[in-house]
């Protein structure tokens, strides 16, 4: 494969005519060799010695090098090394000499030369000669574009880089330095196709491509290894510090900001590294560890560049086992829903519920929507599992309204990936029809991040929800003030005040300020204020001065299995009540 593999260089794209390099010192011969190949399709690049042929090959990485043995400077032999040892060993190298001698021809093939021709030259010989050679190097080239390269961007493929990998790994071996492999996702990438188009994502794609290839040493590769990642090889580096300015620089760049299709588009990317030979000795290590410490830069907020660490791997492990188990706990019926009441508080009353998912672990117990959704959300497996959400709580209500308990609310929290990558118009459509509900008796609950990060698309999907009938709701609310603006702009009923400014009230000041400023804010803006996690009366009467209308907590009820939230709503209002 290498031999293949290793014939060109990234950095430059293929003439599209084969280019001939033709080093001679006599004019006279150049002459007669131009003339003598004119009628052939190819660029004929002259030189007048050793010097000037290896420039032209740098510049124009031709098909075929003709070189004459004796040249003042350096003559053909060492031109011919020259070349070779600048990285170029496949480029074919007919020598022209007039030395007949078997010390001369030996010579040739020592540095490299494919084959030779004698002076005086016979031109039916050379030009048929050229023609063959050309032939095969083109032919050779489009097997290689066509096996090896990444058709959108023309870099390496992954299974180049694969080799490359492997052949910079052998030669860091034997020098005894170090590689560094850098693994590049771009951030957010999707949101560039959702916005603008699949054909604007290319051009972004080719643009940052570019912007690799020209960013790094000739040396050094660039590959695309599929979808928006990239992958880069960095040889001889011989202290960390090398790796750290290189990453540093990349992610510096790769933070781009372009004007395609008239679209602003904006991108960064987060970088993760591992090292020949401390973070791995084999390609495939590598490899496996570069992509442990880019998720972790993933995780770290994206657009930095993150260093592989052996906890890492303990961490991915983890995780791994995490995402194995989380794709067989649909399957095994794992999940479970808790509901909890939403209290209108100055009627005492029951005003709605929430549906809050728990996954019910075989052995490590009940966990939290925390500790396991953004595993669900990178794996792809937050779909699946929000439509049991959304299946479950539509068949509840329909069981409770069987059984005579009608007229209730029921919220369900919506990721954003679900909400961004999911049809969730469609899927509530079909599950309200299957179950018969109504769409007025479901809440949807969005963190607020979730709007700001899709305003178009969220605006409209969250509009046609609410003309359903759906209410709407903000939860995490209060971590960002500044999209106070864009609640108005969308179709949203109510704002759920963390738990985390509830627990300080009244006694801390500043949770204190927050909520008032809060409900004077929700108030302004006409919508209701749910205050989440209110355990004590004191609590209660703060937030009622306030005029906060809704709130949720252990002061009312936990979170409850059906069974238990249907004896709760039973006792209140039948017995109790
Ligand atoms: P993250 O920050 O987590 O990396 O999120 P992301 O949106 O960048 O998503 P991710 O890296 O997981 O997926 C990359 C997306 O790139 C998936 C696919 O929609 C898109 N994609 C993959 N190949 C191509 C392509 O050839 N052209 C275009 N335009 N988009 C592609
Ligand atoms: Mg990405």
């Amino acid at each position: 494969m290498s031999n293949v593999i290793s014939l060109f260089d990234d950095t430059q794209k293929y003439e599209e005519r084969p280019v001939v390099i033709l080093a001679d010192d006599d004019p006279s011969i150049r002459l007669m060799v131009r003339h003598v190949l004119e009628s052939e399709d190819y660029d004929i690049i002259e030189a007048a010695d050793g010097l000037e042929a290896i420039r032209a090959v740098e510049k124009h990485h031709p098909a075929l090098i003709l070189l004459d043995a004796v040249m003042p400077g350096l003559d053909g032999f060492t031109t011919c090394q020259q070349v070779k040892d600048k990285g170029y060993k496949d480029i074919p190298v007919i020598m022209i000499t007039g030395l007949d001698d078997d010390a001369s021809v030996e010579r040739a093939y020592e540095v490299g030369a494919i084959d030779f021709i004698t002076k005086p030259i016979k031109w039916a010989v050379l030009k048929h000669r050229v023609r063959s050679v050309i032939a095969k190097v083109v032919a050779e080239r489009k097997v290689e574009l066509l096996a090896y390269r990444d058709s959108l961007t023309q870099l390496p493929n992954r299974l180049l880089f694969a080799d490359r990998l492997e052949q910079a790994i052998i030669r860091a071996a034997r020098n005894r330095d170090a590689v560094a492999l850098m693994l590049l996702d771009l951030d957010d990438f999707k949101l560039v196709n959702d916005s603008f188009g699949h054909d604007t994502g290319d051009k972004l794609i080719k643009s940052i491509a570019q912007l690799l290839s020209n960013s790094l040493r000739r040396a050094d590769t660039v590959a695309r290894l599929g979808g928006d990642e990239f992958a880069v090889i960095v040889e001889n580096i011989d202290k960390a510090s090398d790796a750290v300015s290189i990453a540093d620089n990349l992610t510096t760049i790769l933070k781009h900001n372009v004007k395609i299709d008239n679209h602003e588009t904006f991108t960064s990317a987060s970088v993760g590294i591992a090292v020949y030979p401390d973070d791995g000795t084999d390609a495939h290590t590598l490899l496996k560890n570069a992509d442990t410490a880019m998720f972790r830069a993933k995780e770290n907020g994206r657009h930095c560049f993150q260093f592989y660490t052996p906890e890492m791997s303990v961490n991915a492990m983890e995780r791994l086992d995490l995402e194995n188990s989380l794709r067989n706990a649909l399957k095994n019926d794992e999940f479970v829903l808790l509901y909890q009441p939403m209290i209108e508080m100055h009627k005492n009353e029951v005003a709605g519920i929430e549906a809050l998912l728990r996954w019910q672990h075989p052995e490590k117990g009940m966990i939290e929507p925390e500790d396991f959704i953004p595993v669900a959300e990178d794996a792809g497996l937050i779909l699946p599992i929000g439509e049991w959400v959304i299946g479950t709580v539509c068949k509840q209500l329909k069981q409770w309204q069987q059984a005579g308990l009608d007229q209730q609310n029921i919220s369900i929290n919506i990721s954003a990936r679900q909400f961004r990558d999911q049809d969730i118009v469609s899927l509530f459509e079909r599950e309200l029809a299957d179950n018969g509900v109504a769409a007025s008796c479901i809440s949807i609950d969005l963190a607020e991040a979730t709007l700001i990060d899709n305003v178009g698309e969220a605006e409209k999907v969250l509009v046609k929800l609410h003309d359903m009938g759906m209410g709407i709701a903000i939860h995490d609310f209060g971590t960002g003030f500044a999209s106070v603006a864009y609640l108005k702009d969308f179709a949203v009923d109510m704002v759920k005040l963390d738990r985390v400014f509830i627990s300080g009230i009244p006694d801390s000041e500043a949770d204190s300020a927050i909520v008032t400023a809060v409900a004077g804010l929700t108030r302004g803006l006409k919508l209701k204020l749910l205050a989440v996690g209110v355990e004590n009366e004191r609590q209660l009467q703060m937030l009622q001065g306030l005029g906060c209308q809704m709130g949720q907590g252990f002061y009312w009820s936990k979170p409850l299995p059906a069974d238990q939230y249907e004896q709760f709503y039973l006792n209140r209002y039948y017995n109790l009540g």
